[in-house]
């Protein structure tokens, strides 16, 4: 039996029986266990339908790497993300989903390889969270430049 499985979205390699969405869940505990942890969620989020892109729309994705990209280089309190979240999510102004569905969803041809995942953020303990999660959207936003998807 495979005592690995690698996540087909994100390429993580996990163990088998593992997959992304139990680090996700992972972080939103730790986020509602200890609130000071929130500081990231509005860089937590964007991470990680990022690297599981058919989540997001096509179009969905292509604004979740500005959204990303604007964040993790600034340091935005929460409550200022939440407002330009907002404002730029706010459905009435926006005629495009943001959610992926079976049929419309987005991807990258070819596949990314991204140099982080959300299990090496889980892999570091609650402890490190903050400074896990500021490293990993960095690190996304490196790699989407280097691949040619966020503007120079
Ligand atoms: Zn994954």
């Amino acid at each position: 039996m495979e005592d690995r499985y690698i996540c087909p979205e994100c390429g993580a390699v996990l163990p088998a029986g593992k997959t992304c969405i139990e680090d996700f869940h992972q972080m939103l505990a730790w986020e509602t266990e200890d609130q000071r942890l929130g500081v990231v969620h509005h860089l937590m989020v964007p991470s990680y339908y990022i690297q599981h892109p058919s989540l997001y729309s096509p179009e969905g994705l292509r604004w979740a790497h500005r959204l990303l990209a604007n964040f993790a280089e600034q340091d935005l309190s929460p409550e200022e993300a939440r407002r330009r979240q907002r404002d730029q999510v706010d459905s009435s102004q926006r005629d495009w989903k943001i959610k992926g569905t079976p049929e419309s969803h987005g991807s990258y041809d070819p596949p990314i390889a991204w140099t982080m995942h959300a299990s090496d953020v889980t892999a570091r303990g609650m402890a490190h969270y903050i400074t896990q999660v500021r490293t990993w959207a960095k690190s996304i936003c490196d790699t989407l430049r280097a691949a040619g998807y966020l503007d120079a």
